[in-house]
């Protein structure tokens, strides 16, 4: 049998997958074990996915600030550890990898099914040399890429990492440049970051540096900063969903039409997104995953805290993994006049006008969302512009919403881009 056709035929089945990881959570994993306790359920009575409801939800509270608690194994066996990578003082989380996650489950085809594709749905082939700028220190991005891509894929991928004292944005582009790198990954904010650093330092895109693709990852992005990406990059721009908790959620194929998910890493769910004030659409709710990968410390339907709905029609590029329509995260919803609004809808609409500045800044106050750009316009052209985005805001998400203009001094420096201040 060929390893393609046994990987077929061992991966075309998620959900007994789902069965095999709530055995092994039940049995070795002390926090899953008292979880099913309470739940009074074993997990031989999971016998099919309309069964799947009954396990209980794994929620972010439960885990954080508890490095060792899921392990299923020695703490002996744990080779690498990523943690949460948020500013904030509040418990973190960790996630813990033994060898076997990372060499075998980590490298595992990323959709199954029919359509069968190891190991990513990529325009990457083993011929090309990738430029890694997504951070390598504590976050997972930077060597969860960096295995999927050199160890998976096969290409040559250069680390050169988001930002710090090795890794200054203007070598990251000399490197790039040198090398000629076919494709580029990073985060959405870091990749208008290098653009911009390149026309400073005189690299012309498209001729200097002229990446075939860039994937961005971390951070979310709406359509509308996406084609300004693009405008910059001068090549295509592509998506990905990931998490500390769950590693890749799912990922775009060439249409850019929705993210397919990844059904070998992790088994996704929409449930309900609780919260009344959302401002969601029907079949629109909470992705939560429980992860396929990952046996040294499983999660079982997982609360990502992500907002999507999941399309299950044909895609043209052939792959029939379920794609992920992504909304944003939890808390990039603002809260407006009592509704709760997507950031992600509000970037779409703003950045197709060309007056406002990518670096940009939201915060709502009652029925207010105020505009933070940086500095340097006048008066009357900041006037304009709030005309032409309170006409536009309303018109989109029909609300009454009124709209304003304040400017900031703040400098991007590598950080994760704050869209959100806090009121
Ligand atoms: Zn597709």
């Amino acid at each position: 049998m060929s390893e393609s056709a046994f990987l077929r035929e061992q991966f075309v089945n998620p959900f007994t997958e789902v069965q095999e990881i709530a055995f092994l959570a039940y049995g070795c994993s002390e926090f899953y074990r008292e979880k099913l306790h309470q739940a009074k359920l074993k997990p031989e009575e999971i016998r099919s996915i309309a069964d799947l409801s009954r396990l209980p939800l794994t929620t972010r509270e439960e885990i954080q600030g508890k490095p060792w608690g899921l392990l299923t194994v020695p703490k002996s066996r744990i080779c690498q550890i990523h943690a949460s990578t948020s500013l904030s003082k509040g418990p973190r989380v960790y996630i813990p990898f033994s060898d076997d996650d990372l060499y075998r489950g980590g490298l595992r085809p990323f959709t199954r099914g029919a359509s069968f594709s190891p190991p990513l749905p990529m325009l990457v082939s083993e011929k090309d040399l990738v430029i890694n700028a997504l951070p390598y220190e504590v976050s997972h991005l930077g060597l969860l890429f960096h295995r999927i891509l050199q160890d998976g894929v096969g290409t040559g991928v250069v680390p050169v990492g988001k930002g710090g004292f090795y890794s200054a944005p203007e070598k990251t582009l000399q490197i790039m440049k040198d090398l000629k790198g076919d494709h580029l990954f990073t985060t959405p904010a870091y990749a208008i970051h290098l653009a911009e650093k390149a026309w400073e330092v005189g690299y012309e895109i498209g001729k200097d540096l002229k990446p075939k693709s860039v994937w961005l990852a971390g951070e979310s992005c709406s359509p509308g900063l996406r084609r300004r990406i693009e405008a910059m990059w001068k090549t295509d721009v592509f998506l990905c969903l990931t998490s500390l908790e769950c590693g890749p959620i799912a990922l775009e194929c060439g249409e850019k039409n929705g993210m397919h998910i990844s059904t070998g890493y992790v088994f996704a769910e929409i449930i309900p997104a609780d919260d009344p004030v959302l401002k969601l659409a029907e079949g629109v709710g909470e992705i939560v995953a429980t992860v396929l990968w990952r046996r040294s410390s499983p999660l079982i339907r997982y609360r990502t805290g992500l907002i999507g709905s999941i399309e299950d029609t044909a895609c043209p590029c052939g792959l029939d993994s379920p794609r992920i329509r992504f909304w944003g995260r939890r808390e990039e919803f603002l809260d407006v006049g009592g509704i709760r609004i997507s950031v992600l809808e509000i970037e779409d609409s703003v950045m197709e006008l060309s007056g406002i500045s990518h670096w940009y800044s939201v915060r709502s106050a009652d029925n207010t969302v105020t505009l933070f750009i940086p500095t340097g316009m006048s008066s009357e052209q900041r006037d304009d512009l709030k005309g032409k985005i309170e006409e536009k805001l309303r018109k989109q998400l029909r609300s009454s919403l009124s709209f304003e203009i304040q400017e900031h001094a703040r400098v991007y420096k590598g950080e994760d881009w704050d869209r959100i201040l806090s009121s």
